[in-house]
């Protein structure tokens, strides 16, 4: 009989070190709690591995190949710009190296213990570690998701005071017939791509899909995006979604609102010379009507996830989920099992990084015995398509069906002299606000710099800002951050960079 590990204890053990478990762990450590940390591909979870930054890394190299190709709007020339893909695969791969080792040094300089390996509960908070199985997409592919080995013997048990789960998410494939033909890919299997596909289907038009989008069109794929909801982008305030499709229209990327895909098909899988053989793509209306047929090489399927629970053995620590599988949490990220946290993306609440990195830091806090609470009023939003869109609180709309008496305000950037400087005035700032006391329920940007720029919003709602406080800052020129506070004095009905308003609006005090 193989021996059994001894069993370690400690103050706290965090089970997955993506933007949430690793934030926490370190944090847990300086608050003087002995903490070990177990993860099983490596430390910087989806986020620094397969999602945010290698997706923003490639983004970058396609913004350098449209402003190059663009240089000579700006007097610079260059012959012969062209994309070498391979490179930019390997630029990516650079840039998630030198983060995630960065992430392992701060975790060993913070004295976490980390343990390499895949942990299931065996107990309320006490998990083994056993070995990681097959990566579901084969070899070089992500590894987060991967099951348990079928005959991992445990490497190490080990108990904590306090546990939190931080497991992430995975994505899902839709219900739609011949999902499952090859050349379908979520975004984990998009990075895998040794190529740039010619023609490309993207199902969805949230973040992970819109992004993918202006790559590969950048890149000079053929895109087609179809989203099932009226808009672009369809969690955020319609202005952003509606000027996106304007700007994706103008680059040549084909926009299907309001449309579905009903059938992925591989009619003729004879190879005709030097061409794949092409997947027939069935988009029609929700109802099945006016179906059309796109030629796609790739599918990429950008909505939908699920929580990352399997082969956790959740129900063996009795740990509570909803009935999609997310683990329920209250305001300081406690499950409903003594000691037992839950952050990030498994808690199903928002699924962005900062806001697993930020319940990360109060869960640890809470265990130190500090007094914190989640509150998400103020969680910014950020696409890093061309243009980008970033946003935080209400929607105009939402704010109207809040029941707010709504006053908003809105500046181009074609009016910003740093936009005109810089060459990108595309997109509008959107401040909405409550007409009485100018509070400032939401902040709207699509254009060049959003996702720098929504912190003044994101500011602003924590502190209760009003239009006034906004307007009367006074911000550096010529800079991108003078579109907000020209918003808000459109808000107020005083522009002074765009024409006067036929009558005033929130009216200043
Ligand atoms: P994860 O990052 O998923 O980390 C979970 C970790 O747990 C993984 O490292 C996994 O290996 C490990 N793990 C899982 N199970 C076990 C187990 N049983 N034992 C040991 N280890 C385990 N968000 C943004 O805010 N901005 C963006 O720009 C952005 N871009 C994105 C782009 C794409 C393509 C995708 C897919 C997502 C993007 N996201 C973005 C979302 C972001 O990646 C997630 O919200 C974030 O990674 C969630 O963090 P997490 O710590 O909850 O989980």
């Amino acid at each position: 009989m193989p021996e059994e590990p001894a069993q370690q204890v400690f103050d706290l053990v965090v089970v997955g070190g993506g933007p949430g478990g690793y934030p926490a762990a370190i944090r847990a450590a300086q608050l003087g709690l002995r903490t070990a940390l177990v993860e099983k591909e490596r430390a910087g979870g989806v986020c620094l591995n397969w999602g945010c930054i290698p997706t923003k890394a490639m983004l970058r190299s396609a913004d350098v190949l449209e402003t190059m190709r663009d240089g000579a709007e700006y007097g610079v020339l260059a012959d012969n710009v062209r994309l070498d893909y391979p490179a930019v695969l390997e630029r990516k791969d650079r840039v998630v190296k030198g983060l995630t080792d960065g992430v392992a040094s701060l975790l060993k300089a913070n004295g976490v213990t980390v343990v390499d390996g895949h942990a299931r509960f065996v107990g309320p908070r006490t998990v083994e570690v056993v070995a990681t199985g097959e990566a579901p997409l084969g070899e070089g592919g992500p590894r987060y998701n991967a099951p348990p080995a079928p005959d991992g013997r445990p490497q190490a048990r080990l108990e904590g005071n306090n546990v939190i789960v931080a497991t992430g998410s995975t994505p899902v494939l839709l219900p739609i017939p011949g999902i499952d033909l090859p050349g379908v890919v979520t975004s984990d299997g998009a990075f895998l791509l040794a190529e740039v596909p010619r023609r490309i289907v993207i199902i969805g038009a949230s973040a992970v899909g819109a992004e993918w989008a202006t790559m590969f069109n950048a890149f000079g794929s053929e895109v087609t995006m179809v989203e099932l909801l009226p808009t672009l982008l369809p969690a955020e305030d319609e202005d952003m979604g509606r000027t996106l499709a304007r700007s994706f229209a103008r680059r040549g990327i084909k926009v299907q609102t309001g449309r579905t895909v009903t059938g992925i098909a591989r009619p003729d899988t004879r190879r005709k010379k030097g061409a794949a053989p092409a997947l027939r793509v069935t988009v029609a209306d929700p109802d099945g009507q006016h179906p059309e047929q796109v030629e796609a090489d790739v599918v990429l399927v950008g909505v939908g996830r699920r929580p990352n629970t399997g082969g956790l053995d959740l129900d063996r620590a009795g740990v509570a989920t909803d009935q999609r599988g997310w683990v329920e949490v209250d305001d300081q990220l406690r499950t409903n099992v003594p000691g037992v946290y839950a952050i990030g993306d498994v808690t199903g609440k928002v699924l962005l990084a900062h806001v697993a990195s930020h319940q990360g830091l109060v869960a640890a806090a809470v265990m130190a015995g500090h007094e914190e609470r989640m509150d998400y009023k103020a969680v910014p939003a950020a696409t890093f398509t061309h243009p980008e869109v970033a946003s935080v609180g209400l929607t105009e709309a939402a704010a109207r069906s809040a029941g707010h008496d709504v006053v908003v305000g809105r500046f181009p950037f074609s009016a910003l002299g740093r936009a005109q400087t810089y060459g990108s005035t595309e997109g509008l700032v959107k401040v909405v606000a409550e007409r009485r006391y100018g509070e400032v329920l939401g902040v709207h940007i699509i254009g060049p710099g959003a996702s720098d720029l929504i912190p003044e919003g994101v500011k602003a709602l924590r502190l209760e800002a009003t239009l006034n406080d906004i307007a009367d800052t006074i911000h550096a020129h010529p800079t991108l951050g003078e579109g907000t506070m020209e918003a808000a004095m459109v808000a107020l009905g005083l522009p002074v960079h765009t024409a006067p308003p036929r009558r005033s609006a929130a009216g200043r005090r």
